[in-house]
């Protein structure tokens, strides 16, 4: 099979952690630009970046970095957005793709349109898909594969601007959806921030109890708990950054996650079996259907062996010929 052609000539990575670095790895995996250029903030992270191998050239500064590039995508907490668009609009090239891939699309959209030149089309995107590792060491070029990429252009986008950007995540292997910045923040409210919260909460309460020791929480953790502290594990300023640029959304959604717990409580309180049966049936079929449309494996421990797991399994006399 031949290559499709680069859809881009030249693209820029402002930033380089785990989202950087993933798309720079995908885009040379399936030749999707013709050349990369990089750079992040920090002297440590370009010299990395340079050792890795995974772009054609690490700069200094990201006025430099977007020189001459015909897609640039910034990939940085949301908090730093406004001030980096700042320091990249007089350097854009005319007739370039400017994207981002920050958690939140309104405050993306209001802190770095403002200073982007006429004559650049800037088309915020936000791939759904990332783990709870940070850094150029923690992306994988298949960390997008059959994900989905959120494109939330500006009413007045160049249509052709957009299709260029989706053709390039499409590319990466996403799946792409187009929204307005503002849908897109309650939809990840409720899908992605809020659980982010209470992750962060249960795995702060589990902490502080004074009643079970930490080693018990440790050693018990596979109840339920595990799977909140992998979350909980996030990077502290990309989460930081994503709830006080999603405010009103994330209220939004805390507000009636409160209600509801509010009547669950009640509920055990008043040994109301039905309501809680009720419920757990309801939230069953949620995962099943999350399953079925293959945005999870079904196998049990979200797929994840305990890593001092022996390799071969343990004899099953118990199961039928062939199981
Ligand atoms: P990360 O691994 O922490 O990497 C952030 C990168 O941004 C680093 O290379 C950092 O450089 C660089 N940076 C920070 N401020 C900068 C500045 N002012 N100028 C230039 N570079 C700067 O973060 P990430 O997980 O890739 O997240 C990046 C964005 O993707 C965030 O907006 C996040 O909301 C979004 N996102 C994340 C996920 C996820 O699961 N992690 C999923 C989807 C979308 P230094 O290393 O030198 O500090």
């Amino acid at each position: 099979m031949t290559p499709s052609p680069p859809i881009f000539q030249r693209l820029a990575l402002i930033g380089v952690g785990l989202i950087g670095s993933s798309i720079a790895r995908a885009t040379r995996a399936q030749g999707a630009a013709r050349s990369i250029v990089a750079t992040a903030r920090s002297a440590a992270t370009r010299a990395r970046v340079a050792e890795l191998g995974i772009v054609d050239q690490v700069v200094e500064t990201n006025a430099q970095a977007v020189e001459g590039a015909d897609l640039v995508i910034v990939c940085i907490p949301v908090g730093q957005s406004g001030p980096v668009a700042q320091e990249i609009g007089p350097h854009l090239m005319p007739g370039a793709v400017v994207s981002d891939v920050g958690s939140v699309k309104g405050s993306v959209l209001r802190d770095m349109l403002p200073h982007l030149p006429a004559g650049v089309h800037f088309v915020p995107a936000h791939p759904v898909a990332g783990t709870e590792h940070s850094g150029p060491d923690a992306g994988f070029a298949e960390l997008f594969v059959e994900r989905w990429c959120i494109l939330t252009p500006p009413a007045d986008a160049q249509p052709a601007a957009v299709e260029r950007l989706a053709a390039f995540w499409r590319a990466l292997g996403a799946k792409v959806e187009t929204m307005s910045a503002e849908h897109h923040d309650l939809v990840l409210a409720i899908t992605s921030h809020v659980p982010h919260l209470i992750a962060y909460t249960i795995v702060g309460t589990a902490e502080d109890l004074s009643q079970v020791t930490r080693s018990e929480v440790l050693q018990f953790s596979a109840g339920g708990f595990r799977d909140f502290t992998r979350i909980a594990a996030s990077d502290p300023t990309m989460w930081r950054d994503v709830f006080l640029a999603n405010k009103d959304a994330v209220l939004e959604m805390l507000g009636t996650f409160q209600e509801d717990l509010s009547q669950l409580t009640r509920a055990i309180r008043r040994g109301d079996g039905e309501t809680l049966f009720n419920l757990f049936t309801r939230t069953r079929t949620i995962r099943r259907g999350i399953v079925a449309i293959g945005q999870d494996a079904a196998a049990p421990d979200f797929g994840r062996p305990h890593p001092l797991l022996p390799h071969t399994p343990l004899p099953r006399p118990y199961a039928a010929e062939g199981e």
